[in-house]
Formats: C-alpha cells, structure tokens, sequence
C-alpha cells in the first residue's frame, strides 16, 4: 500500500495556530472565511478562532466519491451557504488540502464573482496542485489521513455516501 501521511488531532490544533499567525504576520485582515465543507469545516473553525474572526461562509462542494476517485467536476451540492454573502468582502478560502487543487480553483474562481479581494489556506498542499495556495503549512504527496475522516462512521457505513 502506497505510505499514508497521518494528521492527529494534536499536530492540527498546533498546524492551524501556525497558520493562523502566518496569516496574520502577512497582513492580510478578511471580512469573511469561506469554509469548503466539509474538509475544510474544522480547519475553517480552528482558524477563524484563532484569527479572532466570526464571519463564517459555508460551500458545500462536491468532488471526491472515494480514495483517488472523483466526479468529473467539482460542484456545489445544496444546501451550501449563499456566495452573496461575500459581496464586497476580503475572504480567506479554508480547506483541509489542496490535492488535484481543482475543488479550490472552482471555489476561487466561485468567490471572484462576488469578493473584492481572496486568498487562499490550507493545511497541506500537494505538489500537482493546479492552485497554488497563498498559505500552506504542510507538504506531501501521499493520502493524507485526517482525524476527522479516518475511522469508519459510527453507522458502520450503512448511510448512502
Ligand atoms: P482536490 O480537489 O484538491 O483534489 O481535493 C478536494 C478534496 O478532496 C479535499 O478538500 C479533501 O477533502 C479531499 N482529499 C483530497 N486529497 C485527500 C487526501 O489525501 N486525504 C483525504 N482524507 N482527503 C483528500
């Protein structure tokens, strides 16, 4: 099996404090986080916290229907926060991983319509990324397991994915 790179729950809260500061430390100050659920939902939280920030905008994308497997496209699946919402804003795009980095192209070029200005963070960045993320802590070229996502759901699995 190809090597596993694993997240635990500790080294997350210390990696979304340092990544909280790097953005802090650059000067960026957004309005507004968008949150790419639901990877990006906790690293989302962790940040915005840190940052001090309670403006929180959720995107429901759809992409990945497995390990390496993935739709054709990635999409926006209801019920996902209203794009209007960052109107005229500085927004900080989350998300656990830029990976093919094509879910945080489509969410970028999502948010130009609306957001005056954008960057973009995440905790790992791959080295195929089409995107090249303004803020990224960690680097790897395997599957990343996350704390959040690497035990079978309590469900035994049974809910329709
Ligand atoms: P991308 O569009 O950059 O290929 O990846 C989109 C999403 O797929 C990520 O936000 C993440 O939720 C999921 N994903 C991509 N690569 C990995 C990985 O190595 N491990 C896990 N657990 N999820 C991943």
């Amino acid at each position: 099996a190809p090597a596993r790179e694993v997240l635990t729950w500790e080294r997350f809260g210390e990696v979304t404090r340092e990544l909280a500061r790097d953005i802090w430390d650059s000067g960026y100050r957004p309005d507004i986080i968008v949150s790419v659920a639901r990877g990006g939902l906790l690293p989302a939280g962790a940040i915005a916290y840190a940052l001090d920030l309670k403006s929180m905008l959720v995107l429901n994308v759809e992409f990945y229907t497995g390990i390496g497997v993935t739709l054709k496209d990635p999409r926006l699946v209801e019920p996902s926060g209203d794009v209007r919402g960052m109107a005229g804003k500085k927004v900080l795009i989350v998300d656990d991983v830029a990976d093919s980095g094509r879910t945080l192209r489509f969410v970028k070029e999502l948010c130009e319509e609306y957001a005056t200005e954008i960057r973009v963070a995440v905790l790992y960045e791959k080295s195929r990324s089409v995107l090249k993320p303004d803020y990224a802590y960690l680097h790897t070229d395997s599957w990343i397991a996350f704390p959040w996502s690497d035990k079978d759901p309590v469900n035994g699995g049974q809910a329709e994915a």
